[in-house]
């Protein structure tokens, strides 16, 4: 196990380190540091956010800065205003024991004349976004003749924002001896020319796979169809109460208009685009990361730079036409060490999208089926019953205990729950009664086919005549409550486009079979591998032998 204290840094970052409980290096910290360090050549560091980046290239940085020397000797430029302060206040936290080490943060919408004072009176190091570092460049105010070190962080999100002409304009104007660190996600052809052109010979490396989506991020999907999209979105939402995430959309309208539906609908949430004013946007993201909203609708331009790590859920409201756009989105979950799950809504004609993503991040997307209504309530009734075991009991609610016993002495133990939970619960239950089956089929070309094939053939008849139908076993019985009504109901539900027919059906004490139209056998079995009852999953398969 490689520790800090054996990279080569000095004691008063290594005494930072641990205050930090930062006790063993990332692997992108382990491989960069020690280059840095030691190494006169260029780097190019593909790595996701949350690895640990910035630590990556801050702390062999900080090493090397001669703080005695007062001249800015190294420029990192990240793409927005909040990656810039959180890079800046990190490396000052990184270097809280080195006394005289000035880090400044330089960015936009905000007055330039304090930025410049802060300037003057001496910045070793300067994290800047690129419009306003070029416009402090050339009012000359920000000397970068001098700088041995120059980080281009996130630099994909940079050149997809549209600041190439700012970082060549900036670039042109640093000394040729010096080291360039380039930290990127991903490699688009542009950034392939700018390495070219300014960087020598860069040494590349890599945590994880190039393009690989975080490790530790489930990539899942429902099947919806467009009018069910909101609904689906509310369910996913309440069958996760602790959720806290980031729902991204295609454009401003929508972001705002699903964020209007849930602030109606009593939700914790709000929308984050480009038509707010900065001031505006700062409230969003503070109230964002204060936990007062659960839920932030975004769109992309907009959630750049917004860094929050303990992200539960990034939710596809619709998928990107840029699988590099969905690498970003669903590295904004399952960061530092966090699982976390990236939701899609899919609609049918995406589904050529999810492969092609597929085929980028190297991983399967695991289908879901829309939570029902009686899930959700289950959730969330089990969810406030925690709740209600965990609460901390004031000590100063014991002088009302007498009274209130008293009050509801009439009341059996049972009838006491069912009041309180009542109380909380009535809403939900109301919400869900009735709620229907908004699953939608994600079928294939193949399945297409196949359906319109048998779509043309007569309809069989419904009795169980041994070939035409297939026989099912369930690992559920009369002990868990299961009927013929249940069994019906259940196919009826994961084939809700569909004609299926039923035939024999045979319930035993711990487990059943029952009969489906044969040429519906694959599209059962696959559409019954999320079914649930009574919140327990369903093992349903083909039965091996009808005896
Ligand atoms: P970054 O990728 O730089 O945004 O870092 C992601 C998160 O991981 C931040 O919250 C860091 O404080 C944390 N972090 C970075 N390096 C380490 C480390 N070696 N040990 C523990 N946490 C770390």
């Amino acid at each position: 196990m490689t520790r800090f204290e054996a990279l080569g840094l000095r004691e008063e970052i290594l005494q930072s380190l641990n205050e930090l409980k930062f006790e063993q290096p990332t692997p992108i910290q382990e491989q960069s540091i020690p280059f840095i360090l030691n190494s006169e050549n260029d780097l190019i560091a593909f790595a996701q956010t949350g690895t640990g980046k910035t630590a990556a290239f801050g702390l062999p940085i900080l090493e090397q800065v001669d703080d005695q020397l007062n001249e800015t000797q190294a420029l990192i430029l990240s793409p927005t205003r909040e990656l810039c302060l959180q890079i800046s206040n990190d490396l000052a936290t990184f270097s809280k024991h080195l006394k005289h080490l000035n880090v400044v943060p330089v960015y936009g919408g905000v007055d330039i004349e304090k930025q410049m004072r802060q300037l003057k009176s001496g910045a070793h190091v300067v994290v800047g976004t690129p419009g306003r570092v070029l416009d402090l460049i050339k009012r000359k105010r920000l000397k970068v003749e001098n700088i041995a070190k120059l980080v281009l962080d996130e630099a994909d999100e940079m050149l997809s924002m549209g600041f190439k002409d700012e970082l060549d304009a900036i670039l042109a104007k640093t000394p040729q001896e010096k080291q360039t660190l380039l930290f990127s996600a991903t490699m688009p052809q542009e950034m392939m020319r700018i390495a070219e052109k300014y960087m020598h010979s860069p040494e590349q490396i890599s945590v994880g796979r190039r393009n690989a989506g975080a490790d530790n991020v489930q990539h899942q999907f429902i099947p919806v169809h467009s009018k069910d999209r909101y609904e689906v979105l509310k369910r996913i939402v309440d069958i996760n109460p602790n959720m806290y995430g980031i729902v991204f959309c295609r454009t401003r309208n929508d972001t705002r208009e699903i964020a209007d539906l849930l602030m109606k609908d009593g939700y914790d949430a709000d929308a984050l685009h480009g038509d707010l004013s900065q001031a505006q946007r700062d409230v969003v993201m503070n109230r964002f990361r204060m936990k007062n909203i659960q839920m932030l609708i975004a769109t992309d331009v907009a959630a750049r730079g917004l860094d929050v790590n303990d992200l539960t859920h990034v939710i596809n409201y619709n998928l990107p036409d840029d699988p590099e756009v969905y690498v970003h989105r669903s590295g904004r979950t399952g960061r530092a060490g966090r699982s976390g799950v990236s939701l899609t809504l899919l609609h049918g004609r995406d589904k050529s999208k999810l492969k092609q993503i597929e085929k980028t991040i190297k991983k399967k997307f695991e289908q879901k089926a829309v939570p029902s209504g009686r899930d959700i309530c289950e959730k969330q009734l089990f969810s406030l019953i925690d709740k209600v075991e965990k609460a901390d009991v004031n000590p100063e609610i014991e002088q009302f205990i007498p009274a209130i016993a008293s009050k509801l002495s009439w009341l059996s133990h049972e009838d006491l729950i069912r009041h309180f939970v009542s109380l909380e619960f009535n809403q939900m239950l109301e919400r869900y009664k009735n709620a229907p089956d908004l699953n939608a089929r994600a079928e294939s070309k193949g399945k297409r086919d196949r359906k319109e094939k048998r779509d043309r053939k007569p309809k069989k008849g419904s009795d169980s005549n041994g070939s035409s139908f297939s026989r099912f076993f369930m690992n559920l019985g009369k002990k868990d409550r299961v009927s013929p009504k249940m069994i019906i109901g259940m196919v009826n539900k994961h084939m809700p486009n569909d004609d299926v027919k039923i035939g024999q059906i045979e319930i035993l004490n711990n487990f059943s079979f029952f009969e489906i139209e044969r040429s519906y056998e694959k599209d059962v079995l696959e559409a019954l591998q999320h079914a649930r009852h009574k919140g327990s999953d369903l093992g349903v398969e083909i039965a091996k032998d009808k005896s």
